[in-house]
């Protein structure tokens, strides 16, 4: 049998292993595609949609996917901006973080990108950075080097960097100030350029589904008990998306209210809630939402 025939309609490239490899997978399975690899097999299909991964690692898979091996990937923005590709972006993602900055030594002084004019910049991400600096004129030379980018000035090898920071604390353990950020990344999935009629239906199903749990990400479900005398004064503490549901509580003169809030929303509320008279409180996450 060849090994490279398509035995289904799509075909999904995802990091084989590294920071996206498990966030990629987790969202594939809340959409309701999950994958057995045995052996950690390069290629695997989904069950229940008609689908088949390829784990590659995450450079290569802006280029499978603009010649046509894969029809959709997953990668950090910063992978796929890195060179200019003939693929469509389809659908930030959420997760895989970062921002693509340039670091100086903290003994340097610093104004503004100027202040980088001659400077030699170590870099796994030339395209991106070029870009940033031919934008404001200046000249500086690029030293591109696969890893390792934040000990270059320590070793003499560059005068600046520019590479991925979440934290900051390599730059900070590595004497480096972070001075100008030139991107913001997150994991986004997206197409080659032409897909088929069938390829299309069945990404747009692919995104609703994505979507629905991209959102429920974002979202808690809250009950509490509360005097029915007070509901009103919850009802209007809680910045639900439409007014809570209100249910009666076998014990007289209560009730339960539910409502939908965001992550964040949950620890600014809760005092106002308590002083109202509202009890028994629970937080509880959303596995989909469709709005
Ligand atoms: P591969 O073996 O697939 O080439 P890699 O070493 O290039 O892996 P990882 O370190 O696994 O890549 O990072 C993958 C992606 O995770 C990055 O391209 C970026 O989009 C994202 N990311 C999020 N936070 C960070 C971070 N602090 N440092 C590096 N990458 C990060
Ligand atoms: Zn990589």
């Amino acid at each position: 049998m060849n090994e490279n025939k398509r035995t289904t309609t799509l075909r999904l490239a995802v990091q084989k292993s590294g920071r996206l490899s498990d966030a990629s997978m987790d969202l594939l399975a809340a959409c309701g595609i999950k994958v057995s690899r045995p052996d950690r097999k390069l290629r695997a299909v989904a069950d229940h949609f008609d689908m088949e991964l390829l784990f590659l690692r995450d450079d290569d898979i802006p280029g499978y996917v603009e010649d046509g091996v894969a029809d959709l990937g997953i990668v950090g923005e910063n992978v796929l901006y890195e060179r200019e590709r003939d693929v469509k972006v389809v659908q930030k993602l959420g997760f895989g973080r970062c921002r693509l900055s340039i670091a100086v030594p903290n003994a340097m002084p610093y104004e503004g990108p100027e202040s980088l004019m001659d400077a030699h910049i170590a870099t796994s991400y030339p395209g991106l950075l070029g870009r940033y600096l031919e934008e404001r004129g200046i000249r500086a030379s690029i030293h591109e080097i696969s890893g390792s980018v934040e000990i270059a000035p320590g070793i003499g090898l560059a005068t600046a960097i520019c590479d991925l920071v979440s934290s900051g604390s390599t730059l900070i353990s590595n004497g480096l100030q972070e001075v100008e950020v030139i991107l913001r990344s997150e994991a986004v999935l997206f197409s080659t350029a032409t897909l088929t009629a069938e390829q299309e239906a069945l990404l747009a199903a692919l995104t609703f589904r994505i979507k629905s749990v991209l959102t429920a990400r974002k979202y808690r479900y809250i009950l509490m008990n509360v005097p029915n005398a007070a509901i009103d004064e919850v009802a209007a503490i809680l910045p639900g998306m439409k007014s809570p549901t209100v249910m009666p509580l076998a014990e007289e003169g209560w009730s339960s209210v539910h409502s939908v809030i965001t992550d964040d929303q949950f620890w600014d509320i809760i005092d106002q809630l308590k002083a109202a008279g509202a009890e028994g409180m629970l937080v509880t996450p959303i596995e989909k939402m469709v709005l």
